[in-house]
């Protein structure tokens, strides 16, 4: 008897974007509360999530992207949680693996920011660098946050030390090939677009040019199903709030005017889509799958 599948085949989606290829590879998800939200009441946030037939309790999409480029260097924008957040998460090896990459082939790791759903999958078990050959590119201002004395003395609850303890055993392992982001273009066709707020140097990376570029916005968004609709809505753990959220509303406003693709690491997957206006808020259009690159 042939066994019935008991998972989703596993998240691999590539999209063209001008000279290269971006592939979203899921690296898991995380069960949430609405309580983690902020800014809107749970009960809103439950009714916005119930009108898009989502599942409650919330379950947040974590996704990292690969970029293959031009050249045929292979270039990551996060790295997923590694096993920093549970057997939920963690299938990013797998997926590189499933497209014939080992880790040894990536070149560049680009970061959004250092929170252990993006930056776990950095480290193995023993704290050692997981990507034996690359370099870290990162905004200055998301290392000097994490480094900082202020942030330590600051991180008085047992998961904010966590997530302090996990961004500097990543800095630590890469010691030596982080690039703090002292150009605007770290790679070619690459730009760095900081979305501060999430935390104090999240940043996005814009892949392409004109009307092809695509935006991996990051953590922009955390909760597809509330804070399009709802952009002021933000995340307990933003960093700064208020700076989260006027980044959030700028971004999704010049999303929606612009018709820029985007993607984020907790859009549903495959995560690619447009922004458009609705009603007082927005909303989210995936876009269509096809078989052609
Ligand atoms: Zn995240």
């Amino acid at each position: 008897m042939i066994a019935r599948p008991a998972t989703q085949a596993p998240g691999i989606h590539h999209r063209r974007v001008g000279a290269v290829l971006v592939s979203a590879l899921n690296d898991g998800v995380i069960t949430a509360d609405f309580a983690w939200l902020a800014g809107i009441p749970p009960e809103q946030a439950t009714a916005l999530h119930r009108a898009t037939w989502r599942a409650i309790p919330p379950r947040i999409t974590v996704n990292a992207f690969l970029v293959w480029q031009a050249d045929g260097r292979l270039a990551l924008v996060d790295a997923g949680a590694g096993a920093a957040l549970g057997p939920e998460l963690g299938g990013l090896p797998a997926r590189l693996a499933a497209l014939g990459i080992t880790p040894g082939d990536i070149d560049t790791v680009l970061l959004t920011h250092l929170h252990p759903d993006h930056a776990g999958g950095l480290i193995d078990a023993d704290g050692h660098a997981a990507f034996p050959r690359a370099r870290l590119i990162l905004h200055e201002a998301e290392a000097a946050f994490w480094q900082a004395p202020a942030t330590e003395a600051a991180a008085i609850g047992e998961q904010e030390r966590a997530f302090l303890a996990l961004a500097r055993a990543a800095l630590a392992a890469y010691a030596g090939r982080v690039d703090l982001l002292a150009s605007a273009s770290p790679l070619p066709g690459v730009t760095a677009i900081p979305l501060p707020g999430h935390t104090p140097g999240h940043t996005g990376w814009r892949i392409g040019a004109d009307a092809e570029a695509l935006l991996i916005w990051g953590d922009v968004v955390h909760m597809p199903g509330v804070q399009f609709a709802r952009p002021e809505a933000g995340m307990g753990f933003d960093i700064d709030i208020a700076t989260a959220r006027a980044t959030r509303a700028r971004i999704m406003a010049e999303a929606a005017a612009d018709g820029i693709t985007v993607a984020g690491m907790h859009l549903d997957f495959p995560a690619f889509g447009h922004v458009v206006t609705a009603g007082a808020g927005y909303a989210f259009v995936p876009e269509a799958w096809s078989p052609a690159l």
